[in-house]
């Protein structure tokens, strides 16, 4: 639609005004795409999480749903070892982010992130008026942690990182999770580990010893649920009450009926979460051999998705032969990343699909 600059002037807030919104991967409904784009899981959700949603669908939607969500987070609870105050849940990790940085990083001081991470964090800074300090990857994409340190005691709003990274899957020990945690004690440390159970170190058994960790995770990539929309955060209680009070400011009740039954179902089903996220591993080993077989240098991956560029072929050309092959992977038009693609893990013959038609664009681009 095209846009009436002098309504929107006189319209907008100065913050609107200023947004620059975060861009999702794209979700054409185009028939036998081979979609690798969105770090979507390629299997579907558990079936004892459909049967679940479908029992709760008849258990009174005329009802509001349970606004602390009690049953999800006792369950998340018991599944990680924590108490039920060590929980706080939201629609999708998303919104779980954006409430902690409201509630933790508007301090007038910088917030301390990587160069190269989820682009959601710098949008929820704009939105929020959090001035951000980005510190540089190292040459091969790792995370520095030694750099977030500031001796002259300059102040910082906090530190967020991804463990593993995205868009990179590089994954960070959590013997440099903890060195990063004691650079700030007095500031919260956010580790978003949306893709950690695809072989990253969980920093989830360091809450008990550290006040300042807030973990986030979510239920969309290896819960194969992007669709439910849940996420949630752990920490000390002190931290989740601060959570709870922004969301209670917000929305009394971000997750639904469905969502807390189909969630709870979803942490129930252990055999098809294990059987899945090897499913997964086991693909991105294979991948990355035929990868490497067509001439691709590809990061070290913790996550369901391959970071890879080739050095003979532009990554934005390569996208988009790709694309015309039905086959979709995600390109980001960034500084120090342009010449990368991030591939999804599919099933194997999603990958298999996937390696084929890079076969022959690289064959027709030489
Ligand atoms: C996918 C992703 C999220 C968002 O997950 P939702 O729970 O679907 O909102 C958060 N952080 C990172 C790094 C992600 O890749």
């Amino acid at each position: 639609m095209k846009q009436n600059t002098d309504l929107n002037a006189l319209f907008y807030s100065p913050v609107v005004s200023r947004l620059v919104p975060y861009v999702p991967g794209e979700q054409p409904q185009i028939d036998g795409l081979v979609k690798l784009n969105t770090n979507e899981n390629p299997y579907p959700p558990s079936a004892r999480v459909i049967a679940a949603i479908q029992w709760a669908a008849q258990q009174g939607l005329q009802l509001y749903p349970d606004p602390e969500s009690t049953a999800l987070r006792q369950t998340i609870a018991a599944h990680h070892g924590l108490a039920a105050q060590q929980v706080f849940l939201g629609n999708g990790s998303d919104e779980v982010l954006a409430h902690a940085f409201f509630a933790f990083f508007q301090q007038n001081c910088p917030l301390l992130m990587p160069d190269i991470s989820y682009s959601f964090y710098q949008v929820y800074c704009r939105l929020y008026g959090i001035p951000v300090e980005t510190v540089p990857l190292t040459d091969t994409l790792g995370l520095d942690v030694a750099a977030y340190a500031r001796a002259d005691g300059a102040a910082v709003a906090g530190v967020v990182i991804a463990n593993p990274n995205a868009p990179t899957g590089v994954g960070l020990g959590l013997q440099q999770v903890e060195r990063l945690l004691r650079l700030h004690p007095q500031r919260v440390v956010l580790v978003d580990e949306a893709y950690v159970d695809f072989g990253g170190d969980s920093a989830l058994p360091l809450i008990a010893r550290y006040p300042n960790l807030l973990v986030v995770h979510t239920l969309s990539k290896s819960r194969s649920l992007a669709g439910l929309r849940v996420g949630f955060a752990c920490g000390q209680p002190h931290l989740i009450e601060a959570l709870e009070r922004v969301k209670n400011s917000f929305n009394s009740y971000p997750l639904d009926r469905l969502a807390i039954a189909g969630g709870v179902a979803a942490f129930e089903d252990l055999a098809y979460f294990g059987q899945t996220r090897r499913a997964v591993m086991s693909s991105r080993e294979g991948l990355v051999l035929a990868l490497e077989d067509l001439g691709f240098q590809v990061l070290p991956s913790k996550a369901n998705f391959v970071f890879a560029r080739h050095p003979q072929h532009d990554a934005a050309h390569v996208a988009t032969a790709l694309r015309a092959r039905g086959v979709l992977v995600r390109h980001f038009k960034l500084p120090r990343i342009e010449q990368y693609l991030r591939i999804s893990i599919g099933t194997p013959l999603q990958c298999d699909a996937l390696v084929q038609a890079l076969d022959s664009v690289l064959a027709a681009l030489t």
